[in-house]
């Protein structure tokens, strides 16, 4: 197999998991990342319906419904098809592969200790009913990362541990089939013959929005995100839950730790009116928490308007075929590189007995 399928631009993979529609926090933690990456980088937008159904076996008809809704929020957000993959996880069968291959590299009790599967297990209250394919994620997006061999990997800040061990694999890997020594600076790996870049995770410039719970992470699954695709009047009655403690326009209000101004400071660009609302807010200046919502509001709707009219081009009677025939072909693309991939493991492991073409690529 050639190196053909890989384009000469440095790559980038990341994705979502058909868990619920994209929200706030997935803008401002990578989104954002990935319209500036995809000007200049081949990006791979992973569907990670796979991991879908980790947690939730029995909605099988509620992931495929999620699946197409998250590509039509990629397409709302400004994700251009003609220049980044749409990849759906599923259909390629390299990534389930090579997750075989690299839960063979760490241990289980490094799985377990990852802090954000802990943290998951406790947040959407697994207890301890989880599937065994629950800890398996984490391996498999590993295998979703390194089957891409890319430089950057957007995400959010809940997801740094898990590139962590993304990158623990990938030395290993090159260490123990490739002979690299231990030793060599990441960015050399690849140069010293290891199959896999040590991929740098690139996060957002708000690492972690709260909720409008105002305690939690923004979060599909926990009840408390504004989604992309939400109304202006849903926008206005979610920002309205945001419960700050403060009682009245005269008492002086905090600002550090203050979940209302988390969402002034992500979604307010005029940096003289944030100023300006700190100080009244601080002073008890006869601002009213009500009244920072709503103008917190109107700055995330004048966001998602763009959105919401891209999103409508998606969401005709033909909108479903639309949206697989983006996913088919950006499916494609992403089978010749990870079939590459997976072939390139194979030499390294021995395994290289023959080449296969299944036919998935393009
Ligand atoms: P789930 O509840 O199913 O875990 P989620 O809302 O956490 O869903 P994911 O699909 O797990 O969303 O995450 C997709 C990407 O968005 C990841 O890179 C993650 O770090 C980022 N992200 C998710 N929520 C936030 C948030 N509140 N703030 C910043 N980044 C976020
Ligand atoms: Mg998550």
């Amino acid at each position: 197999m050639s190196d053909s399928a890989t384009a000469t631009r440095p790559r980038v993979l990341t994705g979502d998991t058909p868990t619920g529609r994209l929200h706030l926090g997935h803008w401002v933690g990578s989104i954002e990342n990935r319209l500036e990456l995809q000007e200049d980088h081949d990006c791979f937008f992973l569907l990670a319906n796979m991991h879908a159904f980790t947690t939730r076996s029995e909605d099988a008809d509620e992931i495929r419904a999620d699946t197409l809704e998250i590509v039509r929020d990629w397409l709302a957000a400004g994700i251009d098809p003609n220049r980044s993959c749409v990849v759906l996880q599923t259909e390629v069968p390299a990534i389930a592969e090579l997750t075989w291959f690299f839960a063979m590299l760490v241990p289980f009790n490094r799985v377990m200790r990852n802090p954000t599967l802990k943290t998951e297990i406790d947040s959407k209250g697994l207890g301890d009913k989880y599937s065994f394919g629950f800890p398996m994620y984490a391996v498999g997006q590993c295998a979703d990362i390194l089957a891409f061999r890319p430089v950057y990997v957007p995400v959010g800040e809940d997801q740094v541990a898990h590139i962590e061990m993304c990158r623990e694999i990938a030395r290993k890997f090159n260490q123990v089939f490739c002979g690299v020594d231990p030793k060599t600076e990441d960015e050399d790996y690849e140069a010293a013959g290891g199959v896999f870049p040590i991929p740098q995770a690139k996060v957002g410039r708000v690492a972690r929005l709260v909720g409008c719970d105002g305690k939690q992470k923004m979060s599909k699954s926990l009840n408390n995100a504004i989604f992309l695709s939400d109304t202006p009047k849903q926008v206005k009655k979610k920002m309205g839950k945001i419960y700050t403690g403060r009682q009245s326009p005269d008492e002086p209000g905090v600002i550090e730790g203050n979940p209302l101004f988390q969402y002034v400071d992500a979604f307010i660009h005029d940096e003289e009116r944030v100023a300006e609302l700190k100080r009244r807010y601080e002073a008890g200046d006869n601002l009213g928490d009500g009244h920072v919502k709503v103008e917190v509001a109107d700055a995330i709707n004048e966001l998602l308007e763009p959105m919401r009219q891209r999103r409508a081009e998606y969401e005709g009677p033909d909108g479903d075929d639309l949206v697989i025939d983006i996913i088919r072909e950006g499916t494609k693309r992403a089978n010749d590189l990870a079939e590459e991939t997976l072939w390139k493991a194979k030499e390294a492991m021995h395994l290289d007995f023959f080449p296969r073409d299944l036919g998935l690529g393009s």
